[in-house]
């Protein structure tokens, strides 16, 4: 449907947000530009094939829940819906040198904790599960919320290490309306998309593309303008002068774009948004590393030091015990995760002695490990990848419109309560895509 009078409008970032902006904006008619700085779309979801892979592996795992209602509609709204599979992979957590199932079911009374501690945790998660108010909890760190109502014992024994592992050393000071996010959200059932998150990315940008949109790969957005009140992106492609424009990506970006933000209200808020950064090494291997069927092995860390901890990462996820392996020409294919800030080391450190120190620590879940196991190996990092949610966090989210003349942005930093994922990147493009063509949409139940 084209418009009598279309709105020319640029987004940078072909990440999810920037794609799910593009379908919503072309929808209703407007002339869109996409700019993105790497050679694919995906962003942060974007993964990679090798020649002999019949599907695509994210660079960084990926899934959703069922209940994941924005990313589900765009994916029927592309027509995609016999693409989605729904599977009910194994989750773990390694305690004293064991694996112990984490679903919510008999199997999980085998944690080891004693009855009382099990019994508050259980009457936790229920509480958790039921309650709606989540506000009221953003003003109380996890860590203390948590250490009440489980005790000491089932916090230390399972929680506390849990934060540690995804916030390093801020761990106890994020709120406990994210974490009660997390428990509402979780579903046992956990979906892809045929092909990987990449065949979903690349779906949903033939899509854009067909309704009209220009994509361009390979095309950094260098500076952001404002001649005559238009903004105007500085493109391998010249200087492009828009209606509006949409930024997505993290605060900084924003920051660094428009540096005129920095003495405004709308900078300050910028600023004060935290975040820490991912890396995951993914390793090939001949034979299957968690011969349990586990999918997903969370590594409780007691320090926010790594080398403090038993293993130097967070969690061990075996993709190929969630999609068959026949996929992947047979391989078994497993990521070392981890959460750190983006000063570690890690990011430092060069790709052969990372992988190495991830990979002396496979033998400690599975006695058998052999060298020779390993094909290949690939490392990933993202230093903007996890917002981390403080103290009454909400007072803190600048929205999409910017003070700048036509400027909107749209990142993950504004995703609240709830974890941050490709779902709510969707239905924040969706509402910011709304706002810059001046419409407003009403707020969906949440699930
Ligand atoms: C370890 C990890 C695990 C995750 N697990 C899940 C999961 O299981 N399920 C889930 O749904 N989500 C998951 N996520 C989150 C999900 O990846 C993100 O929420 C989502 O991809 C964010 O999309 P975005 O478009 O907002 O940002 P991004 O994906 O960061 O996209 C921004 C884009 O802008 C581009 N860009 C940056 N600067 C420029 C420039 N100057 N010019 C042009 N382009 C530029 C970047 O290249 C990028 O493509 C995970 C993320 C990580 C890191």
């Amino acid at each position: 449907m084209r418009k009598a009078n279309p709105l020319r409008i640029g987004i940078l970032g072909a990440g999810v947000a920037g794609l799910a902006a593009a379908w919503e904006l072309t929808r209703a008619g407007h002339q869109v530009e996409c700019y993105e700085a790497a050679p694919q779309v995906g962003g942060l979801a974007a993964g990679f094939r090798e020649p002999e892979w019949e599907w695509s592996l994210e660079k960084f795992y990926h899934h959703w829940f069922t209940n994941d209602r924005d990313a589900l509609r765009l994916i029927d709204e592309i027509g995609a819906r016999d693409q989605l599979r729904i599977l009910r992979p194994k989750t773990s957590i390694w305690i004293d040198g064991h694996s112990y199932r984490t679903e919510l079911s008999p199997a999980s009374l085998s944690l080891p904790l004693s009855p009382l501690a099990l019994a508050r945790m259980a009457f936790t998660i229920l509480y958790l599960k039921f309650t709606r108010n989540w506000a009221a909890l953003e003003g109380v760190t996890a860590d203390r919320w948590l250490r009440r109502w489980l005790g000491d014992e089932g916090y230390e024994g399972l929680f506390r290490p849990l934060l540690i592992g995804k916030f390093a050393d801020a761990f106890d000071q994020v709120n406990m309306a994210w974490f009660w996010a997390r428990a509402v959200k979780r579903t046992t059932k956990l979906a892809t998309f045929a092909g990987g998150f990449q065949a979903f990315n690349e779906a949903l940008a033939a899509a854009v593309r067909a309704q009209g949109a220009q994509i361009h790969l390979n095309a950094p957005v260098r500076a952001l303008q404002f001649p005559q009140g238009q903004p105007t992106l500085e493109t391998p492609q010249g200087r492009q002068r828009f209606d509006r424009v949409l930024i997505t990506g993290s605060p900084r970006l924003l920051l660094r774009l428009a540096p005129q933000l920095a003495e405004t209200d709308y900078g300050a808020q910028l600023r004060s948004l935290r975040s820490i950064g991912a890396i995951c090494a993914i390793f090939s291997l001949r034979e299957p590393l968690l011969t349990d069927g586990t999918y997903w092995l969370s590594l409780p860390a007691q320090s926010a030091d790594r080398s403090r901890n038993e293993f130097p990462f967070l969690v061990l996820v075996e993709h190929t015990n969630f999609i068959d392996r026949r996929h992947f020409n047979g391989e078994h294919l497993i990521y070392c995760g981890d959460y750190v800030p983006s000063d570690h080391e890690y990011f430092q450190l060069d790709e052969a002695s990372l992988l190495a120190r991830f990979r002396a620590a496979l033998p400690k879940v599975n006695a058998n490990f052999r060298d020779d196991w390993l094909r290949r190996s690939w490392l990933f990092r993202a230093p903007y990848a996890q917002p981390v949610p403080t103290l009454h966090h909400s007072a803190h989210i600048p929205p999409s419109q910017t003070p700048l003349p036509g400027l909107f942005w749209v990142s993950m930093s504004q995703v609240y309560p709830w974890d941050r994922g490709t779902n709510y990147a969707i239905e924040l493009a969706r509402r910011a895509a709304a706002l810059m063509v001046g419409e407003t949409l009403p707020i969906m139940a949440r699930s």
